[in-house]
């Protein structure tokens, strides 16, 4: 027997294991009609899973954000059956259908058959009849055996691979089952597929089985899926506007940087104009942090074999690292953290409970491995530039260093216009390092800090690393996309690794406390977030040309030139479009480069010593002295404002 506490009828039950959510609503009466799966212990489950432990179960519905889990997962099947109505039976052989982060993809070979974006309609069209069609959703087991010759008998090859390579000898294998439709598959399903909602198939791209490009090449067909229609729209209303907004293309037309093929994937050149938004980025980033008592610190990009092993990198971050290469006796590694080195500089002399807390600071690049893949301009490199610090304190100053991390954290994001944010705890692990009462020390000054700010957030109990418990912080953008930024992060583990110490008043050696943080994360990253939040019009002070001169005729040259050096003198990112053009096409061209501001200049500037100051954002222009002019662009730099 197990015993089993329902949530939603706050009432403990007792049953017999292997009984299934269906028939615990079938209880209820109907009283719960609108279920579609529940969460038991965490997890996920659908109305046939077999619940075969104690303790809690959550009803989900529609309103509970996990249950788009069930729907997505069930809209995967529903497209794998409608492919095989169209394309015949024994023509599509499944790969695997996964939910992503707003809908769901299957891998599928079909033979005979490369789709486009014009079959995607025909398929949207089959899937909607499954649907109306309201086949039940049942669930089944088969033994391993009998499995693999029942999609033999289907010529399901890649589900034969699953079942071999990725369900160990003695695990059941489980069957989902609608109309006449079978997948392998551990669910969650729907009930019946009338039950599903709003979907849209957007894109067919080719894909690896397994990601090798030495297996088959498959093809992917992407679907995004809610409940709701109005939801959908919403969503994909919100794609449509991320189109215009790529910072892919806002990169190029504006010459801010260089991701190409034969640089290598995933590694950012920046051009000069870029080089400028980066720059005022982390000069603003030093500025910041050494007002606030940290030390900037500069590292090298590859350490000897032995630092990784000591650090541990070596055994659980492997993957993630580029392979070793031999330099006369020794290994190394190109750095993908940048934590050891840190620590070396902690270790570099004794250091004493007086020195405490100590705050190193750094804008180091490191590099990972990415899948190709996986690689998405500046939001996804294999070498980017962390914003890093790591702080070294005693006990009785964590509860301080941590508020004052989120408080630099916060302010530092709504400086660049950010005011929305979701924070998230992360607590203690089943399986963890470091001793019960430094987790609790550093679980309770996470809290606290959070709770100094007001602001609402989210626990993911258990969720922490095995080293230590953390904060993050997302922001979210212009259309509502939230960016993962700041992380606040304890590690117990590195200290323990490092031997690191100090000399505590006791006179007696003590572990310190250590703390990872950053908060733009990845420099490539969040200023791929700025283009796509602001469009590409950047706030003033980021902006690569903050003003462009326009002399309307070649009289105008001489006085524009005075103009020009005017602003220069005043720290003033300024060009002068001195072509052959009308008047009318270098606006336009300098409105292309997203430029805030154009002074136009023609015989009345000239003779009375004006601009004629044309704003992004507003109609018509503003004739200034150039002093005036001046003081108002600083005066917008120097507050950071976006126009
Ligand atoms: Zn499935
Ligand atoms: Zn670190």
């Amino acid at each position: 027997m197990i015993e089993i506490f329902i949530e939603d009828l706050n009432q403990r039950f007792t049953f017999n294991e292997g009984n299934i959510l269906k028939d615990i609503l079938k209880n209820l009466n109907g009283k719960f009609k609108d279920v579609v799966g529940g969460k038991l212990n965490g997890e996920i489950i659908d109305i046939h899973t077999p619940i075969n432990q104690s303790g809690n179960l959550k009803f989900l519905k529609k309103e509970d954000k996990d249950s788009l889990e069930i729907l997505r997962h069930s809209l995967a099947h529903i497209m794998a059956q409608a492919l095989k109505e169209i394309y015949g039976n024994e023509n599509v052989h499944l790969g695997i259908g996964p939910t992503t982060e707003h809908g769901f993809y299957y891998d599928v070979e079909i033979e005979g058959k490369r789709l486009t974006d014009e079959d995607l309609p025909q398929i949207e069209e089959k899937m909607k009849e499954i649907i109306k069609k309201g086949y039940q959703i049942e669930r089944f087991e088969l033994p391993r055996e009998e499995a693999i010759k029942f999609f033999e008998n289907k010529k399901e090859i890649y589900k034969i691979d699953i079942i071999k390579h990725n369900i160990p000898e003695g695990e059941p294998i489980i069957l989902y089952k609608q109309g006449d439709f079978v997948d392998l598959c551990r669910g969650p399903h729907l009930p019946s597929t009338d039950k599903a909602g709003a979907f849209k198939l957007i894109s067919v791209s080719g894909a690896y089985w397994r990601g090798k490009e030495t297996n088959p090449m498959l093809q992917r067909i992407y679907g995004v899926a809610f409940w709701s229609e109005k939801e959908l729209k919403d969503y994909l209303n919100m794609l449509e506007e991320a189109k215009k907004r790529d910072h892919r293309k806002i990169g190029k037309d504006l010459e801010l940087f260089l991701i190409d093929e034969e640089i290598g994937g995933g590694l950012a050149i920046w051009l000069p104009k870029g080089a400028i938004i980066r720059k005022e980025i982390e000069d603003a980033w030093k500025k910041e942090h050494l007002k606030r008592g940290y030390q900037l610190v500069y590292t090298p990009h590859v350490g000897k074999e032995q630092l990784w092993q000591t650090s541990g990198h070596l055994s659980f971050y492997q993957e993630n690292m580029y392979p070793r290469m031999q330099i006369e006796e020794e290994g190394y590694y190109v750095k993908p953290m940048n934590c050891p080195f840190h620590v070396e500089i902690y270790k570099s002399k004794q250091r004493s409970y007086k020195e405490f807390p100590i705050r190193l600071a750094e804008l180091g690049t490191v590099y990972r491995y990415e899948r190709s893949g996986a690689l998405h301009g500046l939001m996804r490199v294999r070498g980017f530039t962390q914003d890093d610090a790591h702080i070294i304190c005693r006990e009785d100053q964590v509860e301080d260093e941590i508020r004052e991390v989120l408080n630099l954290a916060l302010n530092t994001l709504k400086s660049y216009g950010f005011d929305e944010f979701e924070v998230y705890l992360s607590t203690k692990p089943e399986k963890y390092v470091g001793d019960d009462k430094m987790w609790e020390v550093a679980e309770n000054s996470l809290r606290k800090a959070i709770e100094s700010t007001g602001l609402d957030y989210k626990i993911d109990e258990g969720g922490g690393a095995f080293y230590g418990p953390k904060i993050d912080v997302k922001i979210k953008d212009a259309i509502g996309r939230l960016w993962q930024c700041s992380t606040i992060q304890f590690d117990f583990n590195l200290p323990e690794r490092f031997d690191m110490y100090y000399i505590g008043e006791d006179n007696q050696k003590h572990r310190p406390y250590m703390i990872h943080r950053a908060i733009f994360g990845s420099i490539e990253r969040f200023i791929g977030v700025l283009l796509e939040h602001y469009a590409g019009f950047l706030p003033v002070w980021l902006s690569p040309v903050q003003v462009k001169i326009i002399p309307i005729a070649d009289k105008h040259l001489e006085y524009a030139k005075t103009v020009k050096q005017n602003l220069l003198e005043n720290d003033i990112r300024v060009e002068l479009d001195d072509r052959n053009e009308r008047m009318n096409k270098k606006i336009r061209d300098a409105e292309l480069q997203k430029i805030p501001f154009m002074l136009v200049i023609g015989d009345k500037e000239a003779e009375t010593g004006t601009v004629a100051v044309r704003e992004k954002g507003k109609q018509g222009s503003q004739t200034l002295s150039i002093d005036e002019f001046v003081s108002k662009i600083k005066e917008i730099i120097s507050n950071k404002l976006a126009l």
